[in-house]
């Protein structure tokens, strides 16, 4: 099994995780409590922290592939995966991945969204973790399940660093994936 070994010492509580999370209101419209990830990741211990909580979560499942959607969730998948021992897959808009890819459209609250994954990057012998920062609606995490159930793999576990609690997304998400884990929640209107 894979060993994880630590080489510079987290002491944080969960609050003091949470509490690095900057929120700034009315971004990028009125009315949405718009939860910043900046700020904790701009402390080395609350990236450790975040990276080691999924890392102690994921690292006995046989996870072949992360796969991060654009892009926040790009931030700490490479760095899960290269703990893990698993590859580095990205999800992307529409028309940016050069090689020949595979397309999911959904309908989001004002008009559609197109995403993207190439073709060959995952199989049928792969075990996927995908990975975002927050969880809200749960509308693009159910379109990357979509989108990554389109190459045949064998096993879909999925994760975000925030579930937001009032949106229903968990619930939303239920059953459309092997598993589903949030390092914490916090309140939409917090
Ligand atoms: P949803 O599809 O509704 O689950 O929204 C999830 C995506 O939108 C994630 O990629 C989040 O980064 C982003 N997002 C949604 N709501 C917020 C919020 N209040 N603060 C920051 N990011 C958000």
């Amino acid at each position: 099994m894979f060993h994880v070994e630590h080489k510079y010492k987290i002491n944080m509580t969960l609050e003091e995780v949470k509490a690095a999370i900057r929120n700034v209101p009315d971004f990028p419209i009125p009315g949405i409590q718009f939860k910043d990830i900046t700020t904790a990741l701009a402390r080395h211990d609350c990236l450790c922290w975040m990276k080691d909580e999924i890392v102690n979560h994921y690292k006995d499942l046989g996870i072949t592939q992360v796969v991060g959607i654009e892009s926040r969730g790009f931030i700490l998948a490479p760095a899960v995966a290269m703990e893990i021992g698993a590859g580095f897959v990205p999800i992307r808009k529409h028309n940016k991945l050069p090689a020949e890819t595979v397309s999911y459209t959904y309908t989001k609250e004002y008009g559609y969204d197109t995403i993207q994954i190439h073709k060959d990057a995952l199989n049928e012998n792969d075990i996927v973790l995908i990975h975002d920062d927050i969880l809200a609606t749960g509308g693009s995490m159910e379109a990357a399940i979509n989108l990554v159930k389109k190459l045949g793999v064998k096993k879909i576990y999925v994760n975000c660093i925030i579930e937001l609690e009032g949106l229903n997304g968990r619930k939303y998400l239920q059953g459309k994936a092997d598993d589903l884990y949030f390092l914490f929640g916090i309140e939409v209107d917090e």
